[in-house]
């Protein structure tokens, strides 16, 4: 029988534990945990996910700030606006909504945000922390936290584990990688530049797809009671969602499996509400 992971359910549960988190903050320490997210330009999916953390965020009791800019905004501004965020003690998380135009240097805007409100994991010292695997507490990447509370909703244990990531992205599979390394998986990221990428997803007990194509993979690509994760989110020319994987083909032999939509996509947020009160809590 194969198990649908159900991401909605799985967040819906986290969200609940993060509501009581805000709750005891508030109540023992006085403490709102705050979050400002920064988007620039109008990017539909871009207006989509903003719009969706800031209700989530509010829903949960959180303070959340949006701020917009036009898509011709300059560097300077965006840099003013984290500063300004990096000083403010209300706010205990700082996001970028990606993608950005392609006038606006990335990294310099990222690395501006102080890592200790870096919600997204995505400074170079989180990321390096996470890649030394050191103790502590550091936000990582909200999608791949929340691929790994799919993951241990739905498996015993991750060690030993073979698993293949499909994609390389700073987003989301190498945050990936270290976090399952760091759970001793082990793990092989395959990309466009790999031939016969079928010979390790076959060998995978676990096979995430992060590749932004809509039904790459098949179920005679996949080995059977596999747990397959499909990170991608491909909109149609019908205005549908579709993920990564053929989810009806595969289904057929992988043991669990995400849906697109309903799988990774809510865990994200769940994971940046999560993550949020963390830093909060980290930080007070
Ligand atoms: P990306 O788009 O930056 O890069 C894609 C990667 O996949 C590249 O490394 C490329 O080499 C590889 N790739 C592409 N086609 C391939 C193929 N045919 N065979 C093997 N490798 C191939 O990656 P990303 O930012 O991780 O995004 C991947 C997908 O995940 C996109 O659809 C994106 O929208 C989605 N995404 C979803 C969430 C979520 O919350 N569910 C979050 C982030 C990204």
């Amino acid at each position: 029988m194969t198990n649908v992971i159900n991401g909605r359910k799985i967040a819906k549960q986290l969200n609940q534990e993060t509501k009581t988190r805000v709750d005891k903050l508030k109540k023992e320490k006085g403490i709102i945990p705050g979050i400002a997210v920064i988007l620039v330009g109008d990017n539909p999916a871009s207006v989509i996910y903003t719009r969706n953390k800031q209700r989530t965020a509010e829903k949960l009791g959180m303070k959340s700030i949006l701020k917009k800019f036009p898509k011709d905004v300059s560097q300077a501004e965006v840099l003013q606006a984290i500063h300004h965020y990096n000083n403010d003690p209300t706010i205990h998380a700082i996001l970028i909504q990606l993608p950005l135009p392609k006038h606006l240097n990335q990294t310099e805007l990222i690395e501006a945000i102080a890592p200790e409100k870096d919600v997204d994991g995505f400074n170079s010292k989180n990321v390096g922390k996470l890649y030394n695997n050191e103790d502590g507490h550091y936000p990582v990447s909200c999608t791949s936290r929340g691929i790994m509370t799919l993951l241990h909703s739905y498996l015993d244990k991750i060690e030993g584990k073979n698993v293949t990531i499909i994609g390389r992205s700073i987003l989301v599979s190498r945050p990936l990688q270290s976090l399952l390394i760091n759970e001793n998986a082990t793990v092989t990221m395959v990309s466009l530049h790999t031939d016969n990428i079928d010979y390790y997803t076959k060998h995978a007990d676990i096979l995430v797809v992060a590749a932004g194509k809509p039904n790459l993979i098949k179920k005679d690509q996949v080995k059977a009671g596999a747990t397959v994760i499909d990170v991608g989110i491909n909109r149609m020319a019908n205005h549908h969602l579709v993920g990564d994987v053929d989810f009806d083909d595969v289904k057929e032999v992988a043991e669990n499996i995400t849906p697109v939509p309903g799988g990774v996509g809510p865990m994200t947020i769940a994971t940046l509400m999560q993550q949020t009160v963390d830093l909060a809590e980290w930080n007070k």
